[in-house]
């Protein structure tokens, strides 16, 4: 059996709205386009493992139960769609090995599951999503920021629906 190909999204601006540490499921919002782009990458084999910040939990702006609440929320709205989680990952740190631009969530993913990173790809709405992506040894890394130049992403798309052409039908 061959190495699970994963695509990696960053949370808050690629799945759901920024609205600025973001922790009740009201404040909840499709970032347009990501539901199809998930769909397209489950289709084709890819599972989808979502690696983000929340340093707002250090910050004192919400705590870890909070966070947890909403994670079982967000897997509620991805399940609704008919979309597969395999693992959400977070680092409630602001300074952290786990936090990007550093690689650990990625890492961490990897080792979970045995993921094969240069088969797979990121998606985030930060430099620092790329960054860690590079880090961590993801083949291509894409920057969700219209406008925004990142010599290190693989490409900078204006939604997550352009990621779609990207994707290898897997065996
Ligand atoms: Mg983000």
């Amino acid at each position: 059996m061959s190495k699970r190909r994963v695509l990696f999204l960053d949370r808050d601006g690629t799945i759901n709205v920024d609205k600025h540490y973001v922790y009740r499921p009201s404040d909840f919002e499709w970032v347009p386009g990501i539901v199809d782009c998930c769909r397209a990458a489950v289709a084709a084999g890819y599972d989808i493992v979502i690696v983000t910040n929340q340093s707002g939990i250090e910050r004192g702006y919400f705590s870890e139960a909070d966070y947890a609440v909403f994670t079982a929320f967000l897997r509620e709205q991805f399940a609704e769609q008919g979309v597969p989680i395999l693992d959400i990952l977070h680092c409630p740190w602001l300074v952290h090995e786990n936090r990007k631009p550093n690689p650990g969530l990625f890492l961490k993913a990897a080792e979970r599951w045995g993921i094969d990173m240069s088969a797979s790809l990121s998606l985030g709405d930060k430099s620092r999503d790329v960054q860690a992506g590079v880090a961590a040894g993801v083949g291509r890394n894409f920057l969700l920021a219209p406008g925004v130049v990142e010599p290190t992403a693989t490409a900078v798309l204006n939604s997550p629906t352009e990621l779609i052409s990207y994707f290898e039908q897997i065996d």
